[in-house]
């Protein structure tokens, strides 16, 4: 069965599609089969891997508002070990145009369920609302990733997110769990960004006995530094490993996947196979080329 990610904040400008687009390319480099579904009807994760929701016949908007179309005709391929189910603008109207539908919320999940065993990995980028775009990737999901910038929330901020995170988990699917917080554009020398990395810590730490849906969240590593060609590579439809594969943010995300990997294979219940079990005790190595070569 597939392991479901939503990256979600009801922010913009996090770096929601960013993450969402070369984690699921980090993840399919290493040998998962992926699949990233654009739920945002800005439809940013679409371009990002050089396609276009109008010329997609079948799209996330179809597999919502029509009972007939089936998630097999939604896949497309956008590289090795990596499909993407799209999204066109059309999305926005999904919302009003499904408000008399009673399992409105779970209608991607049901439909996915049919495909679910040929992906390791799912990777869904949220819009930044929490309307029923989003409901139906929490229906959906394993986990949730929270991307943010360090010095964009103060630690009150942060709480405050998660509870509403928290709150909207427990009210579609009471097994979801806040799992990673992404930090995107990072810039470590400063001494907020390490204020508010330490806070956060704290935060998590102590979050661990309560009964929360972020009591197993954690920090991910690394944090993801800024860099121009993460900002650029959108605009050649490619995600950092086709356009650089040798920039800090390909190598960033790469790292960011490893981490993620390793936590899976360590952690409790969840299994995914992991990539790199030839070398068990040997720390994986983030060398860009080999990440590329893959993908
Ligand atoms: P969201 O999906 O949350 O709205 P995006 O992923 O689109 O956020 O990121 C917002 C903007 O910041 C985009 O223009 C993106 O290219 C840019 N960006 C994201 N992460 C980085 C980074 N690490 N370095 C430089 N620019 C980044
Ligand atoms: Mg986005």
């Amino acid at each position: 069965m597939a392991r479901v990610i939503a990256m979600l904040n009801q922010k913009g400008g996090v770096g929601k599609t960013t993450s969402a687009v070369n984690l699921a390319a980090a993840f399919a480099a290493r040998g998962l089969r992926t699949c990233m579904i654009d739920l945002d009807p800005q439809a940013h994760m679409t371009l990002h891997v050089g396609l276009d929701g109008e010329e997609v016949d079948c799209t996330v908007y179809d597999i919502l508002v029509d009972p007939d179309r089936s998630i097999d005709e939604a896949i497309v391929s956008v590289d090795e070990r990596l499909d993407a189910i799209v999204a066109e603008t059309d999305l926005a109207a999904a919302e009003s145009e499904l408000a008399e539908q009673s399992d409105r919320q779970d209608i991607l999940a049901r439909k996915f369920a049919a495909v679910a065993d040929r992906f390791d990995v799912v990777m869904i980028d949220c819009p930044p609302s929490l309307g029923l775009l989003t409901l139906n990737a929490l229906a959906m999901a394993d986990e949730v990733f929270v991307p943010m910038q360090a010095h964009f929330l103060a630690l009150q901020g942060v709480g405050k997110l998660l509870e509403t995170v928290g709150l909207v988990c427990r009210s579609v699917n009471p097994a979801l769990e806040v799992t990673g917080v992404v930090l995107c554009m990072h810039e470590k020398q400063t001494n907020l960004a390490r204020e508010v990395v330490d806070d956060l810590d704290t935060f998590f730490t102590e979050s661990r006995d309560s009964n929360v849906p972020w009591r197993h969240c954690r920090v991910l590593q690394p944090p993801i530094r800024r860099n121009i060609k993460l900002a650029e590579a959108p605009s050649f439809g490619q995600t950092i490993f086709q356009y650089d594969s040798a920039c800090r943010g390909a190598t960033d995300y790469a790292a960011l996947a490893d981490d993620v990997l390793a936590q899976w294979n360590d952690g409790p219940p969840k299994d995914v196979e992991s990539p790199t079990d030839a070398e068990p005790d040997k720390p994986v190595e983030h060398d860009p080329a080999e990440i590329s070569g893959g993908a």
